[in-house]
């Protein structure tokens, strides 16, 4: 099944939306690739929170499976058996965290969202705060990590660079170690949703919805059953995407560069000019020559890259593929 935004829109209806009338739907959207033994737990502790908020709020947990290899579909349809509350979307292969968490949006009803991951670094404890905040009137509460030792020294840092960088050059700023985890109401959300583009991150996405957003903190846990599956080049890619998907400074920078560059050379032309006038042709010269191809042929090959991320970007963005494709979906007691 290909699932662009109408096809989607019709497999939302095809949904039962009945429910209480007071009580508020809060959607769980959690993206999985290869976690057969965090899901157990994860429902365990889900439970475990929203027993005592139920009646008031009920929750459903839409399981966004992202091409998982293990036992994970498995997992999550067993467990569908005595819960029913859980909504299973498998996609056809894995298409990344951030198309997931875009099909999860689509197939939620919830009258708000909290995407998280499935390990338990997003502690579910923090559910009845950010509810707490939601009932003020808060559309967006996010969720802040003031502590983040159970990451390594050098991702701690690379993190820190990351949103200094991103920040100085975004229009729309993203908080500090912010995640993806946060509660959205139905109104962001379906911003989010009708947002088109292709090359996605949810963080800066989120943030250029805009809405006043309230902070809930918390330590970041170890991850509790398996492995990350971020690698440094991963991050590194999905750290350019962001860039490159949410400003243009870089291209403006190359425009001053350009233009500093181009006056000092002009400079540097003049003197030539009038040492040669004033002296006559002195051959020497071979040093300052040299250095000039090389660091001007430098910069062009630099400033041509900076052009490619965005050109292919571009590509991206017109080929208009859909975002993921749906293998199947599989709702509480309805195993088709
Ligand atoms: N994930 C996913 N698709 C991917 C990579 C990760 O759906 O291609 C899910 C993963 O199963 C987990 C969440 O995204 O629920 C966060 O992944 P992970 O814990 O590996 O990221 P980290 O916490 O190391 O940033
Ligand atoms: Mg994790």
């Amino acid at each position: 099944m290909v699932a662009n935004r109408q096809t989607l829109q019709t497999t939302g209806e095809a949904i039962n939306t009945s429910r209480p009338s007071k009580a508020k739907l809060v959607s769980l959207v959690v993206p999985v690739c290869n976690e057969q033994e965090a899901i157990g737990p994860f429902l365990d502790k889900i439970e475990e929170v929203f027993a005592p908020l139920e009646p008031e709020y009920l929750y459903e947990v839409v399981f966004v499976n992202d091409g998982s290899r293990d036992a994970t579909e498995f997992a999550i349809r067993s467990r569908m058996q005595k819960n029913c509350h859980i909504i299973l979307l498998n996609l056809s292969r894995n298409f990344g965290k951030e198309a997931a968490i875009s099909a999860g949006f689509e197939h939620s009803r919830g009258d708000a969202c909290i995407p998280m991951d499935v390990d338990l670094q997003d502690p579910p404890d923090l559910i009845p705060q950010m509810l707490d905040h939601w009932d003020q009137g808060a559309k967006v509460v996010n969720a802040k990590r003031i502590c983040r030792d159970s990451d390594t020294w050098l991702k701690r840092k690379t993190a820190d660079g990351f949103y200094s960088i991103f920040n100085a050059m975004a229009d729309h700023q993203i908080p500090h170690n912010v995640g993806d985890y946060r509660l959205m109401d139905r109104q962001v959300v379906d911003v989010v949703r009708d947002m088109g583009e292709r090359v996605r991150f949810n963080k800066a996405m989120f943030s250029w919805v805009g809405f006043d957003a309230v902070e809930v903190t918390f330590t970041r846990p170890q991850r509790k059953n398996g492995t990350s599956a971020w690698s440094f080049w991963s991050l590194w890619k999905f750290a350019l995407d962001g860039i490159f998907s949410s400003t243009t400074a870089p291209l403006h920078i190359w425009t001053y560069a350009g233009a500093i560059l181009a006056t000092v050379s002009f400079l540097y032309a003049f003197g030539i000019l009038v040492q040669t006038l004033i002296f006559g042709v002195v051959v020497p010269g071979y040093a300052s020559t040299l250095i000039l191809i090389l660091l001007f042929g430098g910069l062009n090959l630099f400033a041509i890259g900076i052009l490619g991320e965005y050109i292919g970007r571009i590509y991206s963005e017109v080929q208009d593929r859909p975002l993921y494709v749906l293998r199947s979906v599989h709702k509480g007691q309805d195993d088709n």
